[in-house]
């Protein structure tokens, strides 16, 4: 069963999955056997290999967090000048190009998905693009095709910021289908979590071996440096932890599901509260619940938030503000005022709702009955 009990006081924005520890025992148990700590051992292969066939890829490697997945996938794609991005994500996103020497602009999102508008994406590309870098928020899939298309015809790389994305499929396909590197996130947020972690994957299996590189300080084997590279590699007790993790997944989701249908069934009458779309041909993530709050709600997004905050549930506002209104990303194409409206409308509306398994329906029952308290007061 998975163990996903709230702490005692409160309802926070998520809890992290855990194993029986029990289970997690007798991983740990072969690593005090082997001594074996890191440099990709059992554990990390073992992980890894699980990871290919729950995402149906052939290619894909664990990183010590995400972000570290996502800078090393850009930087092994050998990008030049900019690449067109959504402003409507967690800073992270943006810092990988912005590390990789890379400039990010840009581009406004869909109304419905909150992801990045094809359209968009086209109008923003000039001759210095070389990539597009578009993240499925809040596990929302982008529009993968019209992404793959306009890339194809323009001559681009694809990348995706997965973090919230985990196993979801788009009429049966696995998202990790698309894009040129794709990024999943096993950080404590998440709704598949190592504490810290992350991972790639990529469609060119030549890309391996400069992977591998950005992982372990350039090398291969000790000694053979022939590239400049960070420590990104993911520990085999984390390796563990994923791997016990994966064996609850389904339980977790399960759990989750039934919270987001208490959530859709007692928000629905409210008015001034937009639920996420729910389109049948997606699988859906479950690593978040979030909600617009519009003006006819009555009162704003951040009373409703400090209301909630007041009685113990720590919503959150993912993802405001905007990145694009961040002091080291204001001055690049796309963040101008206007630029974006519809990004703009959504980072003020946004409300990240508790999501884990241990809430249950009861518990996003009484978040939602605070909700409709605060409208009632205004
Ligand atoms: C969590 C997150 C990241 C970073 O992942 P880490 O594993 O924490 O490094 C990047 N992008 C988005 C959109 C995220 O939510």
């Amino acid at each position: 069963m998975a163990t996903s009990v709230p702490p005692s006081a409160g309802f926070p924005v998520t809890v992290s999955m855990l194993p029986p520890l029990e289970r997690f025992v007798t991983e740990l148990q072969d690593i005090w056997d082997s001594h074996r700590l890191t440099n990709a051992g059992p554990k990390v292969q073992a992980f890894e290999s699980a990871l290919r066939d729950r995402l149906g890829t052939s290619h894909c490697l664990t990183f010590c967090n995400g972000g570290a997945a996502l800078l090393a996938g850009i930087a092994a794609l050998k990008l030049e000048g900019e690449v067109v991005t959504t402003p409507f994500t967690f800073p992270g996103t943006t810092h990988c190009l912005a590390l990789n020497r890379l400039t990010p602009v840009f581009a406004d999102v869909d109304p419905v998905t909150y992801n990045l508008d094809p359209a968009a994406i086209e109008a923003a590309i000039t001759p210095r693009a070389s990539a597009i870098l578009a993240v499925h928020v809040f596990g929302n899939p982008c529009d993968v095709e019209a992404i793959e298309e306009i890339a194809c015809r323009r001559g681009l790389k694809v990348i995706y910021d997965g973090a919230h994305a985990f196993g979801v499929r788009v009429r049966g396909k696995n998202l990790a289908d698309y894009g040129d590197v794709q990024m999943f996130s096993f950080n404590a947020t998440k709704l598949l979590t190592t504490g810290e972690g992350g991972c790639l994957v990529y469609k060119d299996a030549t890309l391996e071996d400069d992977l591998r590189r950005l992982r372990r300080w350039g090398m291969l084997e000790e000694g053979d440096v022939t590239m400049p590279g960070a420590n990104a590699m993911l520990s085999e007790i984390h390796a563990a932890l994923g791997i016990c993790n994966l064996e609850q997944l389904e339980e977790e989701r399960r759990q989750r599901q039934q919270v987001v249908a208490a959530y859709r069934e007692h928000l629905a009458g409210l008015r001034g509260v937009e639920l996420p779309s729910e389109p049948s041909e997606v699988e859906p993530a479950l690593t978040y619940f979030v909600v617009r709050i519009t003006p006819e709600f009555g009162c704003s997004r951040d009373a409703l938030l400090q209301r909630l905050r007041d009685q113990g549930v720590l919503a959150r506002r993912y993802f405001y503000p905007l990145c694009s209104r961040l002091p080291c990303y204001s001055h690049l194409p796309g963040a101008e005022p206007g630029a974006t409206p519809q990004a703009v409308r959504i980072a003020e509306e946004v409300i990240s709702l508790p999501l884990y398994g241990g809430l249950g329906s009861a518990g996003a029952e009484q978040v939602c009955q605070i909700i409709a308290t605060a409208q009632a007061d205004r």
